[in-house]
C-alpha cells in the first residue's frame, strides 16, 4: 500500500514543484511505483511532469467533485516514469464548488483509497496556501514534507505551517505528522544560509532532513521541456540530490 505525502509549504517560490517532481522521479527511477496529485491550479508539476494542462479531458478537478475516479483520470507520463493527476486553471473553480459539499475536506482521501495499492508512494503539491484543496491534501496524506530555503524569515514562517498540521492532526487526521523539512536551493558559500540552517537542526533534529537540495540552474530549467531535473540532466548536481532524497525518502518509510 501507497504512503501519500504532501509536498507544502505556504509560502509561493520555495521549491515545493521542483520537490514533487524530482522527489517522484528519483523514486521512479530508484523502482518506485509513484502517482503525482497536483493540487494547484497553476498545474506547475502538471507541465514539469510533461503533461499539457491546456489538453486535459479529466484532470484532479473531477476527482475532487467526484466525476470521475483517479483510476479513469490519472495520465501517464512516460518521459517523466511516474503517474500524473494533472490540474489547470479549471481548479481554482473547485476551491468554491467544494465549499457547499458535504465531506468537503475529504474528497480527495476518499478517491485515493481506490487507488492506493498501485502506488508505493502519492506526493501531492499543494498550492501556496492554507485552503480547501491544501485542506484535501492534508487530509489525505500521512505526512508532510516541508521544502524550504535557509532565508532569514524561515523559522517564522514554519510556523503557521506546523499550527495547521498540528489542528488537522487533531480535528481531521491522526495519521498526520511532518516528515521533515528539506533545506532547498542551498548555497553554502553564503554565511546566513549556513547559519540558518544550523539553527534549523537545533529546532528540529531528526525532523531535518540529511538530504540538502543545492541551487542548481539545471533544477530550473527543466521544467521548459516539460521533464523533471532528474531527468532532464541526470548528472547534475541538482539531480543527484534528489535521487539522494528518494533513498533518504525509502529508508525513512521503512522505518516509519
Ligand atoms: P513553489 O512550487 O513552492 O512555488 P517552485 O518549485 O516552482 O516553487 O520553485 C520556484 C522557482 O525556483 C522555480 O523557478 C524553480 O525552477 C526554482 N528552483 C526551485 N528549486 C531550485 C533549485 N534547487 N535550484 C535552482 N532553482 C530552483
Ligand atoms: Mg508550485
Amino acid at each position: 500500500m501507497s504512503k501519500i505525502f504532501c509536498i507544502a509549504n505556504q509560502k509561493g517560490g520555495v521549491g515545493k514543484t521542483t520537490t514533487t517532481v524530482n522527489l517522484a522521479a528519483g523514486l521512479a527511477q530508484i523502482g518506485q511505483r509513484v502517482l503525482v496529485v497536483d493540487l494547484d491550479p497553476q498545474g506547475n508539476a502538471t507541465m514539469g511532469s510533461g503533461v499539457d494542462k491546456r489538453a486535459l479531458e479529466l484532470s484532479v478537478y473531477d476527482v475532487l467533485l467526484e466525476s470521475a475516479s483517479v483510476a479513469e483520470a490519472r495520465q501517464r507520463s512516460e518521459k517523466a516514469g511516474y503517474d500524473v493527476l494533472a490540474a489547470n486553471r479549471e481548479l481554482a473553480g473547485a476551491e468554491v464548488e467544494l465549499v457547499g459539499l458535504e465531506r468537503r475536506d475529504r474528497r480527495l482521501k476518499a478517491a485515493l483509497e481506490a487507488a492506493r495499492a498501485d502506488y508505493d508512494f502519492v506526493l501531492i503539491d499543494c498550492p501556496p496556501s492554507l485552503s480547501l484543496l491544501t485542506l484535501n491534501g492534508l487530509c489525505a496524506a500521512h505526512g508532510v514534507i516541508v521544502p524550504m530555503q535557509c532565508e532569514y524569515f524561515a523559522l517564522e514562517g514554519l510556523s503557521d505551517l506546523v499550527n495547521t498540521i498540528k489542528q488537522v492532526h487533531a480535528n481531521l487526521n491522526q495519521d498526520l505528522k511532518i516528515i521533515g523539512l528539506l533545506r532547498v536551493m542551498f548555497d553554502p558559500r553564503i554565511t546566513l544560509q549556513q547559519q540558518v540552517s544550523d539553527q534549523l537542526k537545533e529546532h528540529f533534529a531528526d525532523k531535518v532532513f540529511d538530504t540538502v537540495i543545492p541551487r542548481n540552474v539545471r533544477l530550473a530549467e527543466a521544467p521548459s521541456y516539460g521533464l523533471p531535473g532528474v531527468v532532464f540532466d541526470k548528472s547534475s548536481k541538482g539531480a543527484q540530490a534528489f535521487i539522494e532524497f528518494a533513498k533518504e525518502m525509502v529508508g525513512r518509510i521503512d522505518t516509519m
